[in-house]
């Protein structure tokens, strides 16, 4: 059976861009895509934030480049989902429904997924008015209405982005106080381009071809009201894609991956095993900081492989 040095779970911009620098470090790398690969920029369009394309590139156009790019390198892809991984003893065991492979390393950069408000008219609008990234998506709405959805840290930052461009930010929020941090809250409550709508939920997003308002509920008398805008951002929590690795590698409460090594600092409290991307990054959760990541953990496997062959590593040690 093939070991393999690394074994990448994940493809968006964390898990390409750390097989990328793997495979460019004459390390056997396979990477596990899942089912659905790619990540979070499957499901958007125009991409302006990414450096090196002047005029942005679509998402999945991004993502086709760099699976392309860390396949040139030799890194094998296959699209199957993780079922199980065995981080007991090395060579590590990674599993997915029809078979078990094994490596030295593993590098997890599963992602998260955004949670969304599941309500009709949602789903078929991302990406034409609903979003879940005001910094990538807020200049699209330049003297444009638009609404967030939520009342924690997100929501806050989402709408003083907006607040930015949009001719008016409205917070629709269920309840009658928000979860968010005073001093965030502060800033949303002296803004004057952002209006709350309290104790108020979302029950449809309106529009055919794009978005053109919503339908909301007030939750104290149930009563139905349509809200016209351009825009709808949902900034109600993301979830981290680390079931699988539940009492395999540390997580936090909210389930993130830790990454905790001292000398290797993307690695997990498991020796070989890395951490990159939105699966630990809670805070960022931009493309470009999930790539920068995935080279972080890639250049760290490639050390502590080498640091068990005993070889010395004259950059790893010194910082000048
Ligand atoms: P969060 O703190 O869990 O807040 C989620 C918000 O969405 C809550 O107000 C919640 O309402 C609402 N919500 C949840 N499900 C909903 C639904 N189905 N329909 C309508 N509303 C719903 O999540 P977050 O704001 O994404 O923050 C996550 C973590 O990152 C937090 O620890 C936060 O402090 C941190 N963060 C920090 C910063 C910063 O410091 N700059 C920025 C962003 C995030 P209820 O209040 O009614 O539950």
């Amino acid at each position: 059976m093939t070991i393999y040095d690394v074994i990448v779970i994940g493809s968006g911009p964390a898990g390409l861009t750390a097989g990328v620098y793997t495979a460019r470090a004459n390390l056997k790398t396979l990477l596990i895509a899942g089912e659905k690969w790619g990540g979070q920029l499957m499901l958007t369009t125009l991409v302006e934030n990414f450096p090196g394309f002047s005029e942005g590139i679509q998402g999945p156009a991004l993502m086709e480049n760099m699976r392309k790019q860390a396949e040139r390198f030799g890194v094998e892809v296959v699209e199957k989902n993780v079922t199980a991984v065995d981080f007991s003893r090395r060579p590590f065991k990674v599993s997915t429904q029809d078979s078990v492979l094994s490596a030295q390393t593993v590098i997890i950069a599963t992602g998260a997924v955004t949670q969304w408000l599941n309500v009709p008219g949602e789903q078929n609008l991302i990406g034409r008015g609903v979003s879940s990234c005001a910094p990538c998506d807020a200049p699209f709405f330049k003297d444009k209405k638009v609404i967030v959805i939520g009342g924690g840290d997100a929501a806050m930052e989402e709408a003083m982005v907006l607040s930015k461009f949009a001719s008016q930010v409205t917070i629709v929020h269920r309840r009658d106080e928000f979860r968010a941090s005073k001093i965030m809250q502060d800033r949303v409550l002296n803004s004057p381009k952002i209006k709350i709508k309290w104790n108020t939920e979302v029950k449809a997003v309106l529009g055919d071809t794009k978005v053109t308002g919503v339908q909301l509920m007030t939750t104290n008398d149930n009563r139905m009201t349509t809200y016209d805008c351009d825009g709808i951002f949902v900034a109600i929590g993301h979830k981290p894609a680390s079931e699988v690795f539940k009492d395999k590698i540390e997580l936090d409460e909210k389930f993130y991956a830790k990454r905790e090594g001292a000398k290797y600092h993307t690695m997990s409290n498991v020796e070989g095993v890395f951490v990159a991307g939105d699966v630990h990054d809670y805070h960022f959760r931009q493309a470009i900081t999930a790539a920068g990541y995935g080279c972080e953990a890639a250049i760290e496997a490639e050390r502590w492989l080498d640091d068990q062959a005993g070889h010395v590593h004259p950059t790893a040690h010194s910082h000048h």
